[in-house]
């Protein structure tokens, strides 16, 4: 068998063994080896307790990373590497952790308590691949199963739910029956689960390339914890724009969404104020006005509660709360939406919107896609061409202002903002004797009022 063994790995094995212990590589990395994908870490698993690991690598860094779970971190030739005791689980009682694990001597029963087939894998350099749960014909046939029996699995620890549903979306993979059904059947299992558990599985499932088919097939599930998407499910939106359901419209615009995870979550949520604000014309057309400032609300709530970071949270939140306003192809337009997203961003709305057009009627698609293409094409000129945006692409600076006679204090930061909005608009040129002659105006116009920013008609 072709398998791509990590040499440090082979040292961290062969050294157990030398001592008299039994050491294989199990679990992610043996299954990612055999999908052809590099493993990001080798973990070892070994029948030595965590004490006895440390005297074979007396000689290296070792660190008590998870003693008291069997793992310790050795460091060897310079790399990390996790060595683990065989270990099973016992007494599962809260449905997400178990009371306690004990140590065992048999990797047979290690192998055992492990989540899926396919993560359920050992290998050895010299002995091969230990296959007790038909884990390789799995991988090969593209299919998640459950070690044992599907539901008791999951109702031991619920994360396992996400986790396979994980997989599946990031491999391509289906689900196999019984364990598609324990899913299902418990779900509700979810609710156990700390935020942030939930939260590193979920962020990784959604930039997974089957991650709509993956929440098509298993919307209940994660309405467990995104209560939030419930309503959209099936809901009609009569209007002639659309030709699907707000639910199926979200699924098909994350079917266009490329896989940045920010642009996914944003269209995850984008219309889930929809059904909340529908409203019906007298000719029986569906409306939803106001819809992207419910959504907002919505997908701020979800990712507290989901615990993300701040930065992370606040930008979808914005991708969400402008992904229906209405860009005008026009130079000064895309630099102004530069200067309030940054370019990251802005390139994510205008994602975001193409994923969205191509998700709704194709009678009225060309002339919105036309629209973004144009979009698209000035935002390279205004790159192109060095266009200015920030404060800091501006010919003048504070002490320019100061200098110029404004008092130090908030003006300074008004008067520079005037200017910058002024060189965003196109109505000076950024250029410092411009914008000297600028800033003498904005001065005449403030004097009176103590320099405050003058009253811009925008
Ligand atoms: P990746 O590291 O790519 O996310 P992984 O499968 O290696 O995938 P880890 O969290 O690193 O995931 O776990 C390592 C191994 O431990 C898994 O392959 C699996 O055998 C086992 N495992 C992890 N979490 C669970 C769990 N909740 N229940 C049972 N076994 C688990
Ligand atoms: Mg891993």
């Amino acid at each position: 068998m072709d398998f791509p063994f990590s040499a440090q790995a082979g040292r961290v094995i062969a050294r157990l063994e030398e001592q008299g212990y039994e050491a294989y590589a199990v679990g992610g990395c043996v299954r990612d080896a055999l999908l052809g994908r590099t493993p990001h870490d080798w973990d070892i698993a070994t029948s030595a307790l965590p004490e006895e690991t440390a005297r074979c690598f007396a000689d290296c860094r070792v660190l008590e990373t998870g003693a008291r779970h069997g793992t310790v971190t050795v460091l060897l030739d310079g790399e990390a590497c996790e060595v683990t005791t065989y270990r099973v689980e016992a007494g599962y009682t809260d449905g997400r952790r178990p009371d306690q694990v004990k140590f065992v001597r048999r990797l047979e029963d290690d192998l055992a308590r492990r989540d899926f087939t396919i993560n359920a894998m050992a290998y050895h350099p010299v002995r091969g691949l230990v296959d007790l749960f038909g884990g390789r014909a799995d991988l090969d046939a593209g299919r998640i199963r459950c070690v044992g029996e599907a539901r008791r699995r999951f109702q031991e620890d619920g994360l396992r739910i996400l986790r396979g549903l994980r997989f599946a979306a990031a491999y391509g993979f289906i689900i196999e029956e019984a364990t598609a059904r324990a899913m299902r059947e418990e779900r509700e299992r979810l609710h156990l689960i700390a935020a942030e558990r939930v939260n590193v599985e979920f962020r990784r499932l959604l930039t997974g390339r089957d991650a709509p088919r993956i929440l098509r097939e298993f919307a209940p599930v994660f309405g467990v914890f995104l209560p939030e998407i419930r309503s959209m499910w099936g809901f009609e939106q009569r209007n002639p724009h659309h030709c699907w359901d707000v639910w199926e419209h979200t699924l098909r615009a994350l079917e266009s969404a490329g896989s940045d995870f920010l642009v996914r979550a944003a269209v995850l949520f984008h219309d889930s104020g929809k059904p909340s604000t529908y409203t019906q014309d007298g000719a029986g057309i569906g409306h939803f006005y106001g819809h992207p400032a419910v959504s907002e609300r919505l997908a701020d709530e979800a990712l507290r509660r989901l615990k993300f970071d701040t930065d992370t949270r606040k930008r979808i939140v914005r991708l969400v709360k402008y992904h229906d306003v209405s860009i005008d192809n026009q130079p000064g337009c895309v630099r102004r939406w530069l200067n309030r997203l940054g370019e990251e961003d802005f390139r994510r709305l205008l994602q975001i919107k193409r994923a969205d057009t191509l998700a709704q009627a194709p009678l009225y698609q060309p002339p919105r896609l036309e629209l973004l293409a144009g979009l698209e094409g000035t935002l390279q000129t205004v790159l192109a061409q060095q266009d200015c945006f920030r404060l800091r692409d501006l010919a003048v600076n504070g002490r320019d202002v100061l200098a110029a006679g404004i008092p130090s204090g908030p003006a300074v930061g008004e008067a520079l903002r005037y200017l910058l909005d002024g060189v965003i608009d196109g109505r000076f040129p950024n250029e410092r004797a411009a914008l000297a002659g600028a800033l003498e105006s904005w001065k005449g116009d403030n004097e009176g009022r103590g320099y405050s920013r003058p009253p811009v008609g925008r």
